[in-house]
């Protein structure tokens, strides 16, 4: 299917599956601001465009004041949840964490959804404690639902190439597994359209499918291209350099991206994404990678979730990638496009029709 099925035909089946689990033809999206504390990261991954050295000029750590601003204005407009996500900051511990999450919740009111499996392993082996107790730490401190970053691809085959630093597929999953086990949903992600194989994206979609066959943790699973801009792994010919790069000379694999996911691409991984992860309700459309215009197009191959407003959002935008979107865009797009938006909270409860 993913070399070779007729494209059209998989999005009416993708539509149909859709149709089945939303039969009510909503679109949903939360009101939400990405907080990314800091850009500080010691694994610097080559198809990442956000991360700094320690040392860099451009490095930060926000202080409590500007999260705590950045929150106010997330709930004046109407925000229901932060997206708290950062680089692996050497100088940040445990108790860094659980302070910032207790200082948030005693202010406000709002849904944490933060820190992703190679935050939460970083935190947990500097700390020399179990993931279990790790995840147990931050939930009591404020930590209320989990993104489902740092999968990029489950395949170590991959993962070896393009972060070699980070956690291998078996620790995204244990981390996840242990989230749901404690109780706390989560997301999932992929990204596609680098220098996987169309293997690597079935056995990423398998090891997703079996987990929630066994925890029922995911709430919605989010497929985006890698986006090359400002990224070691963008071709050099492409940016107009020759050479090779670090990571080559320093013995790694010599794998670049030359041509990065193209839109069909995209709505074939996301159409296969709906038919093979049936047992997901949610699947998000990512306008932040694809534009408003082709996530309406996703909505007929298999998403029913618009995701976020991003009311910020930094991480792609260091690609050179960025939309600039409001709410109100978001509700006109879903509903030219035939469907009734709703705002929706971290869980997917409804909360406002438009
Ligand atoms: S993707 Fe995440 S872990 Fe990798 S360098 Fe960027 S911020 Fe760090």
């Amino acid at each position: 299917m993913l070399r070779s099925a007729d494209l059209l035909e998989l999005g009416v089946n993708a539509d149909e599956i859709r149709k089945k689990l939303h039969p009510e033809s909503i679109v949903t999206f939360v009101v939400d601001r990405n907080i990314n504390y800091t850009n500080v990261c010691i694994n610097k991954c080559r198809f990442c465009a956000f991360w700094r050295d320690a040392d860099s000029p451009e490095a930060y750590l926000l202080d409590k004041d500007t999260l705590f601003k950045k929150i106010e204005e997330t709930i004046a407009l109407g925000g229901t949840q932060i997206l708290l996500q950062g680089g692996l900051h050497p100088s940040l511990n445990i108790d860094y964490y659980k302070d910032l999450l207790r200082s948030i919740k005693e202010r406000f009111e709002i849904n944490i959804h933060g820190f992703s499996p190679p935050e939460i392993c970083y935190i947990a082996d500097s700390a020399d404690i179990t993931l279990r107790e790790t995840l147990g730490l931050l939930n009591e401190a404020g930590l209320d639902s989990m993104p489902g970053g740092g999968a990029e691809i489950l395949s170590d085959r991959v993962r070896e190439i393009l972060s070699p630093k980070k956690i291998r597929s078996a620790r995204w999953l244990e981390v996840m597994e242990t989230a749901h086990t404690l109780g706390m949903k989560t997301t999932a992600t992929m990204m596609f359209g680098s220098i996987e194989k169309p293997e690597d994206i079935i056995i990423h979609l398998d090891s997703i499918r079996e987990l929630q066959d066994r925890t029922g943790g995911f709430t919605a699973f989010i497929p985006w291209s890698f986006q090359p801009g400002n990224t070691e792994l963008k071709n050099k010919k492409a940016q107009g350099k020759t050479g090779k790069d670090k990571a080559y000379k320093a013995g790694n694999l010599p794998e670049t991206v030359e041509y990065p996911a193209t839109a069909v691409d995209y709505l074939r991984v996301l159409a296969i994404s709906r038919i093979y992860l049936d047992n997901i309700e949610n699947i998000q459309a990512s306008w932040v990678t694809q534009g408003l215009k082709m996530a309406q197009v996703a909505l007929r191959f298999g998403a029913n979730d618009f995701g976020s407003t991003m009311i910020e959002e930094n991480v792609v935008a260091s690609t050179g990638v960025s939309y600039c979107v409001s709410k109100e865009d978001i509700v006109c797009a879903i509903r030219s496009a035939g469907f009734k938006p709703v705002q929706r909270d971290t869980c997917y409860n409804l909360i406002r029709e438009y």
